[in-house]
């Protein structure tokens, strides 16, 4: 059974190697995000000859006081790579300033996907999905997924007219607003993710192997076997990647 992780901090892991192995040897399609451009590299170098492990370039929202200065890197840095994350907004800082920093550097971001054409974001939205879907837009030339969405109902169906997938981990499932939410989804636009190592499984922090748990939750959802839901998922992800 092949899995999909679409959003798995791999450069935070202890043993980086054991992971990617793991990840090779299982299976496990996983986007490799990076919170700033200067840690990218590092990354990229340990996936450039795997088959699951993809890497991506990210600036993570909650950075942006220390690491703003590396904007350029980034939009000069995307073109080696087709996946982008993690990148988006996060309103738990009530700061004006650096929100507003937030998002021009997500808008750039954005805007510098839309001229390259063909990427796949990996997004982060805490209590900012309104600004994040304003600035991704509804003619978006390139695929958005929302990771760990804890926005409201109406936002969520603002990301689905807009065309966004949703990475779901299994965090948000043990939640049932986030098991609500997840309900509202068509299953054609639902990934699995882990988000480790900021979300534990059975008491430990999660790698890609746990995004079993995310299946299992929503085969639980749809009433349908793990192995179907899988499929689904593989599927949905193999759509993203051959859609240019
Ligand atoms: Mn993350």
């Amino acid at each position: 059974m092949k899995l999909v992780d679409a959003h798995f901090h791999l450069d935070l892991q202890k043993d980086c190697q054991a992971v990617i192995a793991e990840c090779e040897a299982k299976a496990i399609y996983t986007i490799a995000v990076t919170n700033a451009p200067s840690v990218f590299s590092h990354t990229q170098r340990l996936t450039v000859n795997t088959k699951y492990v993809r890497a991506a370039i990210g600036l993570h929202p909650e950075l942006v006081a220390t690491h703003a200065h590396e904007l350029p890197e980034l939009l000069r840095m995307m073109e080696q790579t087709r996946y982008v994350g993690e990148v988006g907004l996060d309103y738990v800082t009530t700061d004006a300033p650096i929100r507003s920093s937030q998002r021009r550097i997500f808008e750039a971001t954005l805007a510098r996907c839309a001229e390259l054409g063909g990427k796949i974001m990996t997004v982060h939205s805490r209590r900012a999905a309104v600004d994040v879907l304003a600035c991704v837009g509804s003619a978006f030339p390139g695929t958005v997924i929302l990771h760990w969405f804890s926005g409201a109902l109406r936002d969520l169906r603002a990301g689905l007219n807009a065309g966004c997938y949703f990475s779901v981990n299994p965090a948000m499932l043990r939640s049932d607003r986030g098991r609500a939410l997840v309900r509202e989804i068509p299953r054609t636009r639902v990934l699995t993710e882990t988000d480790g190592p900021f979300v534990e499984v059975e008491g430990r922090r999660a790698t890609p192997p746990d995004v079993i748990h995310a299946v299992n939750g929503l085969a639980e959802i749809w009433n349908t076997e793990p192995a179907e839901a899988a499929a689904q998922i593989l599927s949905n992800f193999r759509t993203i990647v051959e859609t240019k």
